[in-house]
C-alpha cells in the first residue's frame, strides 16, 4: 500500500518509504492511501499482541519492502500483552501500556520503528537516530536502537529540566546511545534537532534520521494495542469498549480512532488533555488555535500544538464531522494530584501524572451518568514520577524490575551548549568507530 501526505504536495510512496522519511517532503504527515476493514471474527485464532497486530497491520505492508520481515518485527517489538486489568468499578478498567523496558506506551511504537528501519536497506555508514526529548521519547528510542547494529542515537534533552529519574534513564545506556544534555529548554533541543536534520551537506558526513511522534512507523503498531484490548473485551462480554486517552500530541489517541476506523468493536473516545486545553477547546466548538505549551504534572503532554492534529483533519476534514469522532476535556494540576489521591483510596491502584488526567475525565463521565464499560488507558508506570506521585498517596511507590535495573546502572550525560556547531563536533566524535565508549557496547 502506498502512503499519501497530509499537505498533498508530495508524491504518494510505499509504506515502507515512507516510514524511512519520517515527515513528507512538502511538511506534511504521511497516512495510508485506505484503511482494511475488519471484523472481529477475521482475528479468530489470535490472540496474543503480536497475532493480532500482525493480522491488522499486514494489509499495509503487502507487496511492499517490509512484507516479509513483518511477521518478526511483530514478534520481537510487540512482545508484551498489555493488561486490561480492574479500577475499582466492575465497568471500569485500566489498559496497561507501560510494561516495556522504559515504562511508558511508546516502548511499543519506538520497538515497532527500529524493527522497520533495521530490516531496510541502508547505506554503508551507520545510521545517528537524533531525537530531542523532555522524557520519555528519548529513553524509549534508546532502548529500542541500543546495541542494533548499524545504528547510534543521540539523545538531546533539556538539562536540569526533566524528572531525575528520567534523566537517570537516559544517561544509562552507552554503548551506541550518547546523552547530551543541552544548556537550554526542550524547545531549544528541538530546534537543534531540526536545523541538523535539514543540513544536507551534514548529513552527508554523518547521516541521520529521525524517530519522532509523527512517524508512520510509530502510528501504526499503536494500533494493534487498542484492537487487542477492544478484542479480548468482546470476546469476553459481547460489549464494545470505550476508552479515555491521555493526550499530548495525539499519536496514542489517533491510534485508537484508526482502530475504530478499521472496524474494531470500540465505542467513544474521550481524549484527557492537561492544561494545555487547545484540544478541549477545538471539541466543544471553538476554532483550532495552536499556541506554545505550558508545564504540568503530565509533562509528556505539555503540547500546544498537537502535532497529529493535522492527521486528523485530513481524516476528517468536515469539522463538524470531526467533532463528532471524539471528546476531550482539560485537567488541571490540582486535579491530577486529587486524581493520584482518589484512585488508590477509592480503586485501588497507584496511576502516573498523566494517566491521573483520563481517570479524572472518567470520574466526570460517570459522574453525569455516562453508561458502558471504560477503559482507562496508563501511558507510564508511576515509578518513573515518584516525586509527585509519593507525596499523595503517603508510600514509596514499588519499582518495576526493567526500570530498576536501568536506575542500577552507571549514568552519564555530555554537557552541550545550545549551538548547532557543538552538537555537530558532538556527533563527529561519536560517528568514530573507534571510540573506546561504542566499542564497549558491540556484541
Ligand atoms: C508521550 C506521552 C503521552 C502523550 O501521548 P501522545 O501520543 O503525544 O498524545 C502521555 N503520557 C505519557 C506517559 C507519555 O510519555
Amino acid at each position: 500500500m502506498k502512503a499519501y501526505s497530509t499537505r498533498g504536495q508530495a508524491p504518494a510512496i510505499p509504506i515502507a518509504e515512507a516510514i524511512a522519511a519520517g515527515l513528507a517532503a512538502d511538511g506534511g504527515l504521511y497516512l495510508p492511501e485506505h484503511w482494511p476493514q475488519f471484523k472481529p471474527a477475521d482475528f479468530d485464532g489470535a490472540g496474543t499482541l503480536a497475532e493480532i497486530g500482525l493480522r491488522l497491520l499486514q494489509p499495509f505492508f503487502e507487496g511492499g519492502a517490509l512484507e516479509t520481515a513483518l511477521p518478526g518485527i511483530c514478534e520481537r517489538t510487540l512482545a508484551i500483552d498489555p493488561p486490561l486489568v480492574a479500577f475499582g468499578n466492575k465497568s471500569d478498567f485500566l489498559l496497561e501500556l507501560f510494561h516495556g523496558p522504559t515504562a511508558a506506551f511508546k516502548d511499543y511504537a519506538a520497538g515497532f520503528l527500529s524493527g522497520c528501519l533495521s530490516a531496510l536497506p541502508r547505506g554503508e555508514k551507520d545510521l545517528t537516530i537524533l531525537v530531542a526529548t523532555s522524557g520519555d521519547t528519548g529513553a524509549a528510542v534508546a532502548a529500542a536502537f541500543h546495541n542494533l547494529p548499524g545504528f547510534r542515537v543521540a539523545i538531546l534533552y533539556p538539562d536540569g529540566r526533566v524528572a531525575p529519574r528520567q534523566a537517570h534513564q537516559l544517561g544509562s545506556f552507552g554503548g551506541n546511545v550518547c546523552a547530551l544534555r543541552v544548556d537550554g529548554n526542550f524547545d531549544d533541543c528541538q530546534r537543534l534537532a531540526k536545523t541538523l536534520l535539514a543540513d544536507t551537506e551534514f548529513r552527508r558526513r554523518v547521516p541521520l534520521g529521525s524517530a519522532n511522534s509523527i512517524s508512520l512507523g510509530r502510528l501504526l503498531p499503536q494500533i494493534s494495542y487498542y484492537a487487542h484490548a477492544a478484542l479480548g473485551h468482546w470476546r469476553n462480554s459481547g460489549t464494545k469498549l470505550n476508552f479515555v486517552i491521555p493526550t499530548g500530541n495525539l499519536g496514542n489517541a489517533l491510534a485508537c480512532v484508526l482502530a475504530r476506523r478499521m472496524g474494531l468493536p470500540i465505542g467513544e473516545i474521550a481524549l484527557a488533555s492537561n492544561a494545555n486545553s487547545v484540544l478541549p477547546e477545538f471539541f466543544a466548538g471553538a476554532d483550532y488555535a495552536p499556541r506554545p505549551g505550558i508545564a504540568t504534572l503530565a509533562n509528556a503532554m505539555d503540547v500546544g500544538a498537537p502535532s497529529n492534529f493535522e492527521r486528523l483533519q485530513a481524516l476528517y476534514p468536515d469539522p463538524a464531522e470531526l467533532r463528532q469522532q471524539l471528546r476531550a476535556e482539560a485537567v488541571s494540576d490540582a486535579q491530577i494530584r486529587a486524581a493520584i489521591a482518589r484512585s488508590l483510596a477509592q480503586r485501588g491502584q497507584i496511576i502516573c501524572p498523566h494517566t491521573a488526567c483520563a481517570a479524572e475525565v472518567l470520574d466526570r463521565l460517570r459522574a453525569r451518568g455516562e453508561s458502558g464499560d471504560w477503559a482507562v488507558v496508563a501511558t507510564a508506570h508511576p515509578a518513573k514520577f515518584p516525586d509527585v506521585v509519593e507525596p499523595l498517596i503517603g508510600r514509596p511507590v514499588p519499582v518495576p524490575a526493567s526500570l530498576a535495573a536501568m536506575l542500577a546502572r552507571p549514568s552519564h550525560a555530555d554537557p552541550l551548549p545550545d549551538a548547532v556547531e557543538a552538537l555537530k563536533v558532538a556527533l563527529l566524535s561519536n560517528a568514530k568507530p573507534q571510540k573506546p565508549a561504542l566499542s564497549a557496547g558491540d556484541g
